[in-house]
Formats: structure tokens, C-alpha cells, sequence
């Protein structure tokens, strides 16, 4: 889920050159933070500034055009962005031509706050107006006036229509994400995603099928579909209402497309139509993210999550009797509002009992405007012990279920060199387990057999077979 890119100290940023102008109008550097669906986005804004001539930039310091794609899901992000933005003051200082832009979740909801802070900030952009970005750069290059864009679109009736023009043009990539609903409906107590993301809505099925041939067209083997409760898609569509199962058996018709992924799912909206979808596509991945959150009725309650561990339990039941070798992973909050230390022990047992394949897990982070920020809040002493002792515990139950798995064979599509040591390749298996192998004479794409040997915390070393 979340990933939080590393910033630059100022010690690292020096003064870059000015805008040239004519056809390459200067390069282009985009930090993002947040989960898929901000780096998704921040894919769009590359290829709406490429649309204007501008080339990357190797780092912010030789920038013309920075945009920072920002996270607000917990406070951590938000400092980091804001740290980030005191550092650009003093290169746009010096160079006031520079444009910097304030993209994503924090600039939805604290525009004001940004251009309070950091008046160096040429525009916000809210997260349903990335396609706006383009035209505020041409603007910001002959004006200084702030400007933001933050419309999100309304319920009109029982629909919301309103979906973002996408761009065309995506590089060539093994893996792809394909955003298919966009915001949320659900309002749980400590989530901000709904005021940062607006009312839910859904992709025409058409666009989401023209992306996704336009992409294995293209040499895309894998894609994954997003949403913030992405089982709900087609709930709101207005008409040609297509469910989300059937979205995932219209796209395993595509010729050429190995593997489907989806994330993440709403557990009260996971039903058994879905379940037998995902058996019965073949490219429909054994992997299921499904966010429990908490292990105690309670706190589920509390979480305003419209689902007990009890119905969890049961669609946990019918997902692993029905499709073989699934991966489990999930969310765990640690630490919410009130959380007494029985309940949290009732999040330890649901651990023991769901054995998740992987999970993420989180301190609670009170976001301003939630309800639950308002409520009673857990001594951060506490909870981050609590949080040590479930992160302990998970990583047990991970290499447990690791080392029971050595010894068997499993499907990898072999994605390349590992980041870490190019003399090793890595990939993935149907159920979401890294593997590292010894590259042979493979290539990118391949469906290979590998004999998972060695088990480690995230996936396995594993031997290549025939
Ligand atoms: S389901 Fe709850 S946690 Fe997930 S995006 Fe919606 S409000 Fe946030």
C-alpha cells in the first residue's frame, strides 16, 4: 500500500538552470507519495507535462517544473511534503521561473494551509483535476498568480457520473494499474479518502476494456485494477450497470493479457458470484488484499467498518475453500481511539486465526475532520507497543507459512533484475510472493515453474524448472 518516497535534505539541493524556451520548454520532476492510486496518477501528470515538451529532470535540483503528488492518509506523509516544500523555497528564491506545483490527497483538502505555508507554490491541484495540470504550467510560466483547482465531483441522483479524461500514451511496462472506481462511499471513522477523493464513482467498462487492450498492445502482461472499495465497482454506474466480477471476466477475454490484480476489496461487499469469478478466470491472480482493519467487533464498530470478524471470517472460509493456494494479506490499525488492551488482544487472535499471508500495519494516525479524531485517542506509548508486538507476531506467522511452502512449485512471470542485486532476477506468483532466481536465459514476461527452496520474510529463493 503506501509508499513514501524519500526526500532531499537542502544540503542536497542546489540551483538549476532557467527555462529554456521554444519546443523543450525544460524537464520535469514529480515526487510522489501515497498508495497506487496517487502513483497512478502521477503517471497522468508525467504524461501531461510530456505533452508540453518538458523532458524528466534527474533530480528536483535541475527541475524547471516540480510537482509534489502528496498522501494525507496519515500525518507522516503530510510533514514530508511540507519539509520538502521548505526546501524548494530556497532554489525558487533564487530561481523564481521554477513552477511548483501541490498535487493529491493534501492539496484536496489543505490548499489554503499550502499557499499559507508556502506561498512559493504556483498551484494546488485537487485529486479529480490532474487534468488540469497541464494548462496551470503554461499558465504559472506567464503568470505568478496562485492558482488551485479543487472541484470534486457531486452526487447528481443516485449516480456520479464524473470520471477523469485519461491520457493515452503510456510507456511500455510488464505491469500496469488501471484506476476503475474512483472515491468513496463507505465514510469509515478515521479515513479521510472520502473528503480527499470525493463520492464514489465508477469507470465506463468500455474505457477501462480500451485501456487495458491499448496496454497489452503495448507489451503489458499484467494489469491491476484500483479503486478505494474496488468490489463496489459498477454500483453507481447509470446504466449498463456492470458488477465487478463481471468486469474481471470481460477482461480475461483480452488475448495476450496473462494476470489480472485487483486492491483493495471491501469485505462486506466481497460475495460468492465474485468469489467464483476469481476461480474460475484463469488470469484472475490467487491473491486477495482485503482490509480487516481490527480483530474486535467493538473497534469495528467503532471504525464505523459495516462488517464483524465473524462475516470476515466467513468470506475468508469461502475465498480459501474455493480458490486454491490464495494469498491473504491485509490492514491492521493499531492503536485506535479507545482500543482497550482486550481488544487489541482480540486483533492478535484474529492473527492467529486468519494467518494472513502479509499484512500492513499502522499506528493510528488521527486525521483532522474524521470523527474519529475527535474521540478519545490512545497514549502513543501504547500503541506502539502494541504495534511492535503484532508486527513480531506477523513476521513469525509470515516465515512459518514460508518455510511450509518450501519445496513447491509455483507460476512466476519473471519481471527482470532485482533493484537490490542485478545479478539476480525476480518475480511474482500467482498468490503474491516475491521469488528471486537465477536469470538463465529468461526474458521478461515469461510464465516459468519455480521450486520455492529458501523462504525469507517477503517471498522465497526459488530454482527455475525445466
Ligand atoms: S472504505 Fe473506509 S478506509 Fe477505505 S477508503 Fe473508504 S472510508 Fe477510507
Amino acid at each position: 500500500m503506501a509508499q513514501v518516497s524519500p526526500v532531499r535534505t537542502p544540503a542536497n539541493l542546489t540551483l538549476g538552470a532557467p527555462i529554456p524556451r521554444g519546443l523543450k520548454r525544460g524537464t520535469y520532476f514529480v515526487q510522489t507519495w501515497g498508495c497506487q492510486m496517487n502513483e497512478e496518477d502521477s503517471e497522468q501528470m508525467v504524461l501531461g507535462l510530456e505533452s508540453l515538451g518538458l523532458t524528466p529532470a534527474a533530480s528536483p535540483n535541475e527541475a524547471n517544473v516540480i510537482l509534489l503528488n502528496t498522501c494525507s492518509v496519515r500525518k507522516k506523509p503530510e510533514d514530508k511534503a511540507f519539509s520538502f516544500l521548505g526546501e524548494l523555497r530556497f532554489i525558487k528564491e533564487a530561481r523564481p521561473d521554477l513552477v511548483i506545483g501541490v498535487c493529491g490527497c493534501m492539496a484536496q483538502i489543505r490548499a489554503d494551509e499550502i499557499h499559507r505555508r508556502a506561498p512559493h507554490v504556483n498551484f494546488v491541484v485537487g485529486t479529480a483535476q490532474v487534468n488540469r495540470i497541464p494548462g496551470l504550467v503554461e499558465e504559472a510560466l506567464q503568470t505568478r498568480r496562485f492558482q488551485k483547482r479543487l472541484d470534486l465531483p457531486e452526487r447528481k441522483g443516485s449516480v456520479v457520473t464524473d470520471v477523469p479524461d485519461r491520457l493515452g500514451g503510456r510507456k511500455t511496462k510488464l505491469k500496469a494499474f488501471i484506476p476503475v472506481q474512483y472515491g468513496c462511499d463507505k465514510f469509515c471513522t478515521y479515513c479521510i479518502v472520502p473528503s480527499t477523493r470525493g463520492r464514489e464513482r465508477s469507470r465506463p467498462t468500455e474505457d477501462i476494456v480500451r485501456e487495458a487492450r491499448g496496454l497489452v498492445a503495448n507489451g503489458t502482461r499484467e494489469i491491476t485494477l484500483l479503486g478505494q472499495t474496488v468490489n463496489s465497482y459498477g454500483k453507481n454506474l447509470a446504466e449498463g450497470r456492470v458488477s465487478f466480477g463481471q468486469l474481471l471476466s470481460i477482461l480475461g477475454g483480452i488475448p495476450g493479457l496473462e494476470r489480472i490484480r485487483y486492491t483493495s476489496p471491501y469485505p462486506r461487499d466481497f460475495k460468492t458470484d465474485l468469489i467464483e469469478v476469481i476461480r474460475d478466470v484463469p488470469q484472475v491472480m490467487e491473491h486477495c488484499h482485503m482490509p480487516l482493519q481490527a480483530g474486535d467487533d467493538h473497534l469495528l464498530r467503532r471504525m464505523r467498518r459495516v462488517y464483524t470478524v465473524e462475516s470476515y471470517a466467513a468470506i475468508v472460509d469461502e475465498l480459501r475453500a474455493t480458490v486454491p493456494n490464495l494469498g491473504l494479506t491485509t490492514d491492521i490499525i493499531v492503536g485506535f481511539p479507545g482500543e482497550t488492551e482486550e481488544e487489541f488482544e482480540g486483533t492478535m487472535a484474529a492473527m492467529e486465526r486468519f494467518r494472513f499471508d502479509g499484512a500492513f500495519m499502522f499506528k493510528y494516525s488521527p486525521r483532522p475532520d474524521t470523527p474519529a479524531a475527535e474521540m478519545k485517542q490512545v497514549d502513543s506509548a501504547v500503541a506502539s507497543r502494541r504495534l511492535n508486538q503484532l508486527i513480531k507476531r506477523q513476521r513469525e506467522i509470515q516465515l512459518e507459512i514460508g518455510e511450509a511452502l518450501a519445496g513447491e512449485e509455483r507460476e512466476v512471470m519473471v519481471e527482470g533484475p532485482s533493484p537490490k542485486n542485478p545479478d539476480v532476477w525476480q518475480g511474482y506468483t500467482r498468490c503474491f510472493r516475491m521469488v528471486h532466481f537465477s536469470p538463465g536465459s529468461l526474458s521478461p514476461g515469461q510464465l516459468v515453474q519455480v521450486r520455492l527452496t529458501e523462504p525469507h520474510m517477503w517471498g522465497f529463493v526459488g530454482t527455475v524448472l525445466g
